[in-house]
């Protein structure tokens, strides 16, 4: 059976070498984001943002305090005569003399002639005389102009997330509008005789369809549009007839159907529609029966439908996809270390994602595993911050030992 990263590389390789919308600079869509930055954060950039001028724009302060030439202020106790200011937006006009100095506050100009910056804290003044208390060094609190980009520098290159610092660099380059990728639509389809829909009322044996819910949540989170095809009932024409519907998507991703009772129809009814299975079955708990297919060219994820199998699946598998279709090139997953706090001995031979929360008690992250009476408990999850993953090589830890832990996304 495909380890989690093995079936993780297949999704990434599958989608980007087979999937035709992954090319990211396909009907790029120009957004005005300047007056709200919300419009573009977290897409994916289309182009290439180039700067319209070197950066900074000139010799620039970096504290409050003098201008000077660093070869005369050699030692402690130099002297020089102040003669003008400068100050952000308003420099001092004309040249340093020798035997002066120019008062200077962050962010201005350093006049010409000028090579240092001496922080005011270490001056004085007698008169209009500026007292050092200690050498200056040249290049010291002044940053030159064109450092940290020259014009027509990449800023930003096609393939990148929008995040706020994405956003001052493209604004800092006088940009209003920016090219990103259109959204992947991924679309959701549950599946179960039980399932009801979550504003019914539910009979003794329904269940309330909570998966289409975290579904589309963590699609959202990944940069997709959605659109939620509700719940198919486990009757092969049923389902049949909503994947061909959720096939006009770029990505449909199935909750349910997919273990091997009578009534999971899922894999039977992709395979009537010619879908080509990647994988069927990934060494991991929770999450073991999931399902990577290409299904009429587009990328087909059946996930179980236990609620904590569906949302570890979806971020192992759906996420990258997604990702991928964006324009992205999915990172590793961000596995951090945590000491463990009680010991672990899990039975079945495969990596398990169990539902555990980090703290740092006295500076150092501890994890502990949340109890819970049940495999599907969403609790587990809302009361975690992340999953500790105990690798199906090493199931049994001792208090203490060092493990890896996958974050859960916007809680840690
Ligand atoms: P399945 O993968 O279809 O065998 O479902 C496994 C378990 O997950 C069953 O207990 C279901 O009731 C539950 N389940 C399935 N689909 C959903 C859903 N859409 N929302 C919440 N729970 C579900
Ligand atoms: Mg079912």
């Amino acid at each position: 059976m495909l380890s989690f990263e093995a079936a993780r590389a297949k999704v990434i390789e599958t989608v980007r070498s087979r999937v035709a919308t992954a090319r990211p600079s396909r009907n790029s869509e120009t957004i005005e984001f300047a007056s709200d930055p919300s419009r573009v954060l977290g897409r994916v950039v289309a182009e290439i943002v180039a700067a319209d001028r070197e950066y900074p724009p000139f010799d620039r302060a970096m504290r409050d305090g003098f201008a000077v030439r660093a070869s005369e202020v050699a030692a402690a106790g130099a002297r020089l005569r102040l003669i003008g200011e400068s100050r952000a937006g308003v420099p001092f006009s004309g040249e340093l003399q020798l035997g002066t100095c120019v008062q200077i506050m962050t962010g201005a100009p350093a006049p010409a002639g000028a090579d240092s910056v001496v922080m005011i804290e270490h001056t004085r003044m007698e008169g209009d005389t500026v007292v050092f208390d200690r050498p200056a060094v040249a290049g010291k609190n002044v940053v030159r102009a064109g450092v940290e980009n020259h014009a027509g520098d990449a800023l930003l290159r096609p393939g990148t997330r929008l995040g706020y610092p994405e956003l001052a660099m493209a604004a800092q380059a006088g940009r209003t509008r920016i090219a990103v990728t259109p959204k992947p639509r991924v679309a959701i389809l549950s599946t179960g005789d039980e399932i009801i829909g979550v504003g019914e009322t539910p009979g003794p044996f329904q269940i309330r369809n909570s998966n289409c819910v975290s579904l589309a949540a963590q699609a959202s989170l990944a940069g997709a549009e959605t659109i939620l095809l509700g719940n198919a009932p486990d009757d092969a024409a049923a389902i049949r007839h909503a994947v061909e519907k959720g096939l006009q998507a770029d990505v449909l991703v199935l909750s349910g159907g997919v273990s091997v009772g009578k009534y999971d129809l899922v894999e039977p009814v992709l395979k009537d529609l010619g879908a080509e299975f990647i994988f069927d079955a990934v060494a991991i708990r929770p999450g073991r029966p999931a399902v990577f297919a290409l299904c009429q060219g587009k990328p087909v994820f059946g996930l179980p439908g236990n609620p904590v199998s569906t949302m570890v699946t979806f971020e192992l598998f759906v996420r990258p996809a997604i990702e991928t279709l964006s324009g992205l090139t999915p990172q590793p997953l961000p596995v951090l270390r945590a000491k463990l706090r009680h010991a672990v001995d899990l039975k079945p031979p495969l990596t398990h994602f169990v539902g555990a929360r980090v703290s740092w008690p006295e500076g150092e992250p501890w994890v502990e595993v949340l109890p819970s009476e049940s495999s599907g408990d969403i609790g587990r999850v809302t009361r975690g911050n992340c999953y500790m993953v105990v690798h199906e090589s090493k199931r049994v830890l001792e208090a203490g030992e060092w493990v890896d832990v996958l974050p859960r996304q916007g809680a840690l």
